[in-house]
């Protein structure tokens, strides 16, 4: 699948729930709390379907993230047929890692099934090391136990584990070099993240965007020059540097502050309710539920899904005072 503008579309992010057990401020507005109905959720049994075409239509990577997806009962079976799709070649996870050590059957946490059904990556949200700015920025007391997650990862033999920090001036800053340490010590892919605007506007102001130059500054007033590595690529938009001295590479992801960031744009969304996504950035997105829960078969469903990379922007909208339509916890990030 190729759009007008040559970004080619291999990759799929798939959210299986809106449903999460913290609040992160940036991205579950407080007066919007209300989950959706069960039956407005795609089943396991329709997104599998919907994967399968995709993958007919050259999709080869998918992303498993919600709302929380380790939420949802049975994810892991789900994986594991998602897994064996032909054509996919590569399985990842974005979790806040709470819930990773959580056993589904004795003396096998989540994270350990999780590697066994297949999934190669595993990205942990993770602002902070501080169990009060933690508690702050998602609502919850829960750091012991994304930590605990982590280190069940780590147990489980994950090939590639990252940990993606959301920058938020006058938040985190002082967590930066906490957490490069943390990522070195355990072996970690660190990445910053730029705030996005997917949540309330209040939430996002001059005051606490935090671009990814600054942050880089900061990591360098301690480290030195970090080291450019362009050659070294995950699949996303992510720019990776090495620290002096050290066999550790971090990531930076300026959604805002890149204007080269939609340029290699390979993915699409698919919303837990039954929705395409062609950019998280802009307020298109499509109906495939409906047009599958009409009946419509497998080959109007693959042209339902050329339409939609048709329609793929050049660029997403948040520099052009994007308001918000949807929350991020219903979008998947
Ligand atoms: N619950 C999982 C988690 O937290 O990783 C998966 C879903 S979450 C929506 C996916 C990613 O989106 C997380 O890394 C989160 O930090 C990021 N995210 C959410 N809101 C954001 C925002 N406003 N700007 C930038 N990243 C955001
Ligand atoms: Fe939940 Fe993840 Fe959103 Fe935080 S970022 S509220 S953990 S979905």
């Amino acid at each position: 699948m190729e759009d007008r503008y040559g970004h080619r579309i291999s990759y799929l992010r798939v959210s299986i729930t809106d449903r999460c057990n913290e609040r992160c401020t940036y991205c579950m507005p407080r007066e919007l709390q209300e989950w959706l109905p069960r039956e407005g959720i795609l089943s396991f049994e329709e997104t599998l379907r919907l994967v399968r075409i995709a993958a007919r239509l050259g999709v080869r990577k998918v992303r498993v993230t919600g709302g929380e997806p380790l939420t949802r009962r049975d994810v892991v079976p789900f994986i594991a047929e998602l897994a064996a799709l032909p054509g996919i070649e590569d399985v990842g996870l974005s979790t806040n890692g709470t819930l990773l050590t959580r056993e589904v059957s004795p003396g096998v946490p989540i994270a350990q099934a999780l590697r066994r059904a297949g999934v190669r990556t595993v990205n942990v949200s993770l602002d902070t090391l501080d169990r009060e700015d933690y508690r702050a920025t998602t609502g919850r007391d829960l750091l012991p136990e994304a930590l605990a997650g982590l280190q069940s990862l780590v147990a489980a033999g994950f090939e590639l584990i990252k940990i993606n920090c959301v920058l938020m001036r006058g938040r985190n800053e002082e967590q930066l070099v906490p957490l490069v340490e943390y990522a070195a010590e355990h072996n970690l892919l660190l990445r910053f993240i730029e705030l996005m605007p997917v949540s309330t506007s209040e939430v996002l102001s001059e005051e606490n965007f935090l671009p990814i130059l600054t942050a880089r500054r900061l990591l360098e007033s301690r480290y030195g020059a970090l080291m450019p590595e362009p050659q070294f690529r995950t699949n996303g938009p992510a720019s990776y540097y090495q620290i002096p001295g050290r066999d550790q590479r971090i990531g930076f992801i300026g959604a805002m502050t890149n204007l080269h960031f939609c340029e290699s744009c390979n993915k699409l969304r698919l919303t837990c309710d039954g929705k395409l996504r062609p950019c998280l950035g802009s307020y298109l997105e499509f109906d495939i539920m409906k047009e599958m829960r009409a009946g419509a078969s497998d080959a109007e469903l693959e042209r339902f899904f050329l339409n939609v990379v048709d329609r793929k922007p050049e660029q997403h909208d948040f520099r052009d005072s994007y308001v918000p339509g949807r929350k991020m916890v219903a979008i998947g990030g």
